[in-house]
């Protein structure tokens, strides 16, 4: 159990590192498997006992080696969630380790997802391509019987974002959202739509009006949506069933 959790911690770490400089590039058509890292200040090279996973910006106190320039709490703060999250899924899911192994991929694209869409206000298509490609695949081949059911949902939760995304002419709900439903849909039951949907407007609309009340937006302002649909996705298939028993006991 100690071994499989440090075992867990370590790899969801270095992950985390890769997901960290993939969400920084990618935005910005950098390539993400070329080029050593660099110090954005400085522009000096970072050597690989600096660029160790939270460990090295622990050892550094947060600053470059070289110039002293504050390095961003993104890293560490990405690397640390996603060492969280390899650790509650493999907790959760092994000794299944086909089962870990398709919810770690799912994990890492949500984590980018969320990332580049909270800072860019985007979603990457191949991204969630991929995300569709590989729960499909698993659905094939793992619980073949649903495989209609399945692909039904994902086109529902897609129809109903893209209702919105008419209706609002797309101020409230971008492209990126629609084709994102398209995953989640896949990926939750069909029952528990609706549960999903409430969940994400429920928890933009709290983090909107925290934002406004601290002044660090305006009514106007726009908000990604991308990540509030990944909470409340993560949400509903967690606590989904837990939620519509307690509503259908009022
Ligand atoms: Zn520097």
């Amino acid at each position: 159990m100690l071994l499989e959790s440090i075992f867990l911690l370590t790899l969801g770490l270095v992950f985390g590192s890769f997901i960290s400089a993939l969400t920084w590039r990618v935005p910005r058509g950098m390539s993400f498997v070329k080029g050593r890292s660099i110090c954005p200040h400085c522009k000096s090279q970072i050597a690989w006992y600096d660029n160790i996973p939270l460990f090295s910006y622990l050892g550094l106190g947060g600053k470059c080696r070289n110039c002293k320039t504050g390095i961003s709490l993104r890293y560490p703060i990405i690397e640390l969630s996603a060492a969280c999250g390899f650790l509650v899924i493999g907790l959760t899911v092994l000794p299944d380790y086909i089962k870990t192994i398709y919810l770690l991929i799912l994990f890492l694209l949500f984590l980018s997802i969320f990332i580049i869409d909270l800072e860019n206000q985007i979603i990457p298509d191949p991204l969630v391509f991929i995300g569709v490609f590989v729960a499909l695949f698993y659905s094939l081949f793992f619980i073949p019987n649903s495989l209609f059911s399945i692909i039904f949902s994902g086109f529902f939760a897609a129809s109903l974002l893209m209702l919105l995304h008419l209706i609002t002419k797309g101020k409230g709900m971008g492209l990126g959202d629609v084709k994102f439903a398209v995953l989640g849909g896949i990926l939750i039951d069909l029952k528990l739509l609706p549960i999903w949907f409430l969940l994400a407007f429920l928890t933009g609309a709290i983090a909107g009006s925290i934002l406004i009340l601290l002044g660090r937006a305006k009514m106007k302002s726009k908000i990604a949506f991308g990540p509030f649909l990944i909470i409340g996705l993560g949400l509903a298939v967690v606590f989904g069933n837990k939620i519509t028993h307690f509503l259908g006991l009022i």
